[in-house]
């Protein structure tokens, strides 16, 4: 299928690894002229790189921190006015929400929600004077189903995901969709580091605590980078627009519900 936005440009933040790097890529496949963001400036140049060489498409790399003002601006400065914005960021620690303080609720807020919020309203007014829009949040399954030591990521993606509830409905006439993405278990550095906490609560290696949870999957594993980034491109697709404000779970069938 043509996704029908080539040529179209978009913004990625948190980009060099993992699901963001599985966006970008994907995008920039279908010949969107992709603007990535991390604030580890090597990594980001890697992959820039690796992107260029499969695609041939242009890629801007900005090395900041997207949940800073200063780090946002230079974002937009790169790319003022995108077609597309994957918004992105670090989630926040695992722990007991008795060992966390105000500060880390407030990180978490700003990271996981006012960060995206604030791209969206730097964004979406340019969009809907284009009459092409894509907007797509990166949150969790957790939004879904609370995991249990994630309570700041629990928290705090609610929060976006409320407010993308309302604004999203407000856009669509104008063709700009604003939809989240919840990934379950995905196979990246922020997978791997939950694992090894749940692992040393269990008292077992990293490696057996993977296999269970791989096991424990109905899919039998975790997901890949490459598979959230096509899904994510056909959301950016010229073919979504009558499909927005919605929560697009993928994990594999581990929620157990039937709707
Ligand atoms: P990852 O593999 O650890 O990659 C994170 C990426 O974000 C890196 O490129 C990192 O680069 C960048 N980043 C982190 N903080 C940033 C900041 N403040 N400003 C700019 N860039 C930043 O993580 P991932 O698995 O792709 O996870 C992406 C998001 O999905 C996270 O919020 C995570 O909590 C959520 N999630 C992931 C899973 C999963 O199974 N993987 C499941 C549910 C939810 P730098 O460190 O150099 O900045």
């Amino acid at each position: 299928m043509d996704l029908g936005i080539a040529g179209k440009s978009a913004i990625v933040c948190a980009a060099s690894k993992g699901l963001g790097k599985g966006c970008a890529m994907a995008l920039a496949r279908e010949g969107v002229a992709v603007t990535i963001n991390a604030r580890g400036a090597e990594a980001l140049e890697a992959t820039a790189g690796e992107i260029r060489d499969e695609t041939g498409m242009p890629v801007a790399a900005v090395a900041c921190d997207v949940t800073s003002e200063a780090g946002r601006a230079e974002l937009l400065a790169a790319c003022p006015d995108p077609d597309i914005l994957i918004n992105n960021a670090g989630g926040p620690p695992a722990g007991d929400f008795r060992n966390f303080d105000l500060a880390d609720w407030q990180a978490a807020v700003n990271g996981n929600m006012l960060t995206p919020i604030e791209l969206i309203k730097a964004t979406v007014d340019g969009m809907i004077g284009r009459g092409f829009g894509r907007i797509v949040n990166i949150t969790s399954a957790a939004v879904r189903s609370p995991i249990d030591e994630l309570c700041l990521s629990n928290g705090a993606r609610c929060g976006l995901t409320g407010f993308v509830a309302g604004l999203s409905r407000k856009t669509v006439a104008n063709n700009v969709t604003i939809n989240n993405l919840l990934p379950g278990p995905f196979d990246t550095d922020r997978l791997r580091g939950n694992i090894a906490h749940r692992a040393g609560a269990a008292g077992i290696s990293e490696a057996e605590m993977a296999a269970k949870a791989a096991a424990n999957n109905p899919a039998g594993r975790f997901g890949t980078a490459e598979e959230f980034g096509a899904a994510c491109a056909f959301l950016c697709s010229v073919h979504t627009g009558f499909i927005t404000g919605q929560q697009i779970l993928m994990d594999g069938g581990a929620f157990p519900g039937t709707m």
